[in-house]
């Protein structure tokens, strides 16, 4: 803390200080011992002046004492007269005994004697002087007064003398003292004026290396040692400090140029990766291309070939060939999938659908499949699920088929199930979880961990018995996770498999959940299995079926009248029985003589198989569907079984239009477009198959002149053709005929095609090889649309946007 001290004269320097000092002290003492002396000689003089005037004043009085007695003046004055050489005296005066003055002495510089007696006293002391005061005794009788007063001039001469010499001698000590100061000073001060320097020039240039002499064995000398000391460790580290950052600099540069180099390494790196991506893609879509196109034959006409005549072994060898070619397609939409997710280009579809019935459509492509092994396979969602929700149907169904796949091919005795739950949240963030449980072969716990990676698979002996790539459940993972979801499994290795899925699907509010073609219907479900009735019921009445439910026939007589629809009786009766044919049929039968039956129809739903059309005559039952039933199929059953003025316009709520039937094939005017001569008979004897029949070009250019001489209903555009590319032949024809339908029949499977395609004005799009289902939904929708179009609705399924590669393993 810094304190604030006086300082008169500013700030002396050290040398002034220590002079001051010096000198002051010299000046006390020399005063202090004047002071002294005079002091001294002050009393001294007092008592000599005491004694002295005594004496005189003794001596006078006794002189005197006789020439008073007898009145002799001039003999006193005469004595008096003797004072002159005493100095000291100032005045003297004799009075007679009556105390009358006689006679005075005066000395030359004072006025006259004192006349006025004054009291006998021994001695007055005054500030000026003595004033002695005697009785004049004769014969022991006084016979007068005598007073003498001295003064203290001699004192004072004295004084002034001995003042003088103190003066003089002090200022010779202050000169002598002075000159020790100086000469002291060099020894105390140069040191520490040395110590100043040498602090200033290190605060001034920050230079550590300065060093001040040492000058003795001293305190000063300790100081400077210290002070060196202290320099050599601040040099010291300052050095150090210095060295580590000249270090880190260099390191920083060295850094810094490594991650420039590793920068452009990177970068060179990045360009090369997306030079081998852009040619990665563009072989995958040649490839994709060059192999589907042969494989369109392959598949088309083993699928035509199938439709002959042909011998057992025959019949073994092309159904050899057309499985062998799909599961090729399979492979190849695998990978094609696997590389588009591994890109990050797996373009996800934002577009209500109705979950349920995707889940269905999965199982329905595997269904046949699960029904040649024996197997069960249901769905049983829960009432949460919401009936539309907001998201990709096509992927969601091809990660369902996939795991749906698996689970047939790895399960041989048993049932798979088909869950669909919301666990928890709900509004926009409905999550849906999807459980597919099989009872096959199980996963060994140790697989468990890497089976959602690519190329994996539970054990090698898998490929053998089962074949597959080990991609699907990669593929499933990165579609999944593209929708925001996550996949999982939990298995025993001998007693089967669960695996999930959970995907946000944001719920789409419906105006009116209920209202479809069967709302109003009334339905019976007969049925031993009470959680499937239930599951059943729940279903219908979702949209708008009114339904009862019993576990035996007795309950036909809550339907009274079942008077085909009436007010109060049954539209439909669902027969639920284990075994078709055994018990199935002659139930049927004896309800049909049951009265309370009426004019409803009879469905049919049975564990073991359906009946053929010659039992369903038999048995006098309208449809045969197999257990556990899914609604699209019951659906199905009951368009087809409900009278015709009892279902409402034809198209709505329904599925994608089936196949055409070649007997009742509306007349269509169509062109194709293709080079390739093996696609050109591929699709001729497809649309044969169908009874339809086409016109044929090479390419793009003959289409638009074939488009410009005649209305085509549909025209079926290839898109890579000599000439003229579909593209063009598409933009063109589309100017002129804004009602023609043009669908892309093509080998580029990539998302982008597709929007390639609509871009260029066409209006759908189909993956080669050609599904001759799919062909005919597209024929189907233009006929139908070329027939009614005010009554066309869309549908309320999911209509495929894009070719989807679910493989059916
Ligand atoms: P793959 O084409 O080989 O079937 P996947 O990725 O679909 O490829 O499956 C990888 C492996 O996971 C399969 O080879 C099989 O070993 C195992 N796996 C998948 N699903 C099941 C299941 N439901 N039951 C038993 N094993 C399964």
């Amino acid at each position: 803390m810094e304190t604030s001290r006086w300082r008169p004269f500013g700030s002396p320097s050290f040398r002034q200080q220590l002079t001051t000092l010096t000198l002051l002290a010299g000046v006390i003492a020399a005063g202090l011992t004047a002071a002294g002396m005079i002091a001294y000689e002050v009393v001294w003089f007092q008592g000599q002046l005491r004694s002295s005037s005594s004496s005189i004043a003794d001596i006078l009085g006794s002189n005197i004492s006789a020439a008073l007695a007898f009145d002799t003046r001039s003999d006193v004055s005469k004595s008096l007269a003797a004072l002159v050489g005493e100095r000291s005296v100032v005045r003297a005066s004799v009075f007679n005994a009556q105390k009358h003055f006689v006679a005075g002495y005066a000395r030359k510089d004072q006025p006259a004697a004192v006349t006025n007696p004054v009291s006998p006293e021994e001695a007055v002391q005054q500030s000026s002087g003595l004033i002695v005061v005697r009785p004049i005794l004769l014969d022991h009788e006084v016979v007068g007064y005598l007073t003498v007063e001295s003064d203290l001039s001699i004192l004072h001469e004295r004084v002034a003398v001995y003042s003088s010499i103190t003066v003089l001698f002090a200022l010779l000590s202050l000169t002598i003292a002075y000159a020790a100061s100086r000469r002291m000073q060099t020894w105390i001060s140069a040191p520490l004026l040395q110590l100043e320097a040498a602090a200033r020039q290190v605060s001034s240039h920050r230079d550590y290396s300065i060093r001040v002499e040492k000058g003795g064995e001293d305190e000063l000398g300790a100081v400077m040692v210290a002070f060196n000391e202290m320099l050599h460790e601040i040099q010291v580290r300052d050095k150090r400090l210095s060295d580590s950052a000249q270090n880190l600099e260099s390191e920083v540069l060295a850094r810094t140029r490594a991650l420039i180099e590793a920068n452009a390494r990177l970068s060179r790196a990045k360009e090369k990766a997306e030079a081998a991506a852009t040619a990665k893609g563009e072989f995958l879509a040649t490839m994709s291309h060059e192999v589907r196109t042969p494989m369109n034959a392959v598949i088309g006409f083993t699928g035509l070939l199938l439709e002959t005549n042909l011998s057992a072994q025959q019949r073994d060898w092309v159904e050899t060939v057309r499985g062998s070619g799909e599961a090729l397609l399979a492979i190849l939409n695998d990978i094609l999938d696997f590389s588009r997710a591994e890109a990050g280009r797996l373009g996800l579809e934002k577009i209500p659908f109705a979950p349920e019935a995707v889940v269905e459509e999965a199982i329905d492509l595997v269904g046949e499949r699960a029904r040649r092994k024996g197997l069960r396979i249901g769905f049983y969602p829960t009432p949460a699920v919401p009936p539309l929700v907001r998201g990709d149907p096509g992927r969601l169904r091809q990660v369902l088929l996939n795991l749906i796949s698996n689970a047939v091919k790895f399960t041989e005795v048993g049932e798979i199930r088909v869950r669909a739950d919301v666990p928890s949240g709900d509004g926009a963030a409905t999550i849906i979880r999807f459980d597919v449980i099989d009872t096959g072969i199980g996963i060994p716990i140790g697989a468990q961990k890497s089976i959602f990676d690519a190329f994996t698979q539970a054990d090698s002996s898998t490929t053998r018995r089962f074949g597959g790539t080990g991609l699907g459940l990669a593929i499933c993972r990165r579609l999944v996770e593209a929708m925001g979801g996550e996949i999982g499994l939990s298995s025993q290795p001998g007693k089967g498999s669960n695996f999930w899925f959970a995907v946000p699907l944001a719920q789409v509010q419906t105006e009116n959940e209920t209202a479809s073609e069967f709302s109003g219907k009334r339905v019976l479900i007969v049925d031993e299995d009470e959680p499937e009735r239930a599951l059943l019921q729940r279903r219908l009445e979702r949209i708008g079926v009114t339904v009862d439910s019993a576990d035996n026939v007795d309950a036909l007589a809550q339907g009274d009248a079942c008077g085909g629809g009436g007010e109060h009786g049954f539209d439909v009766v669902l027969l639920g029985t284990k075994h078709a044919r055994i018990e199935g049929i002659s139930l049927a039968k004896a309800l049909h003589s049951d009265s309370r039956l009426g004019n409803a129809r009879l469905i049919m739903m049975a564990h073991d198989g359906v009946l053929t059309p010659e039992d369903l005559v038999e048995a006098g039952v309208s449809a045969s569907l197999l257990k556990p039933v899914l609604l699209t199929h019951l659906l199905k059953a009951l368009q087809r079984t409900l009278p015709e003025d009892s279902a409402t316009s034809p198209g709505k709520g329904a599925q994608p239009a089936a196949p055409a039937e070649a007997k009742n094939t509306p007349p269509l005017s169509i062109l194709v477009a293709e080079d390739n001569l093996i696609n050109q008979k591929v699709l001729k004897s497809q649309l044969w198959r169908m009874g339809y029949q086409a016109a044929f070009v090479q390419n793009g250019r003959e289409a638009v002149e074939a488009a410009a001489g005649r209305q085509f209903d549909i025209i079926l555009m290839d898109c890579q053709m000599p000439e003229m590319d579909g593209f063009e032949a598409a933009r063109q024809i589309r100017k002129a005929h804004s009602q023609t339908t043009i669908v892309a029949i093509t080998a580029n499977a990539m998302p982008r095609d597709r929007d390639l395609c609509l871009a260029s004005g066409m209006d759908d799009y189909l993956a080669k090889p050609i599904q001759p289902s799919d062909l005919a939904r597209v024929l189907n929708n233009v006929a139908v649309r070329a027939e009614a179009p005010s009554t066309l609705a869309a549908p309320t399924g999911p209509v495929p946007t894009e070719p989807v590669h679910a493989s059916i393993k």
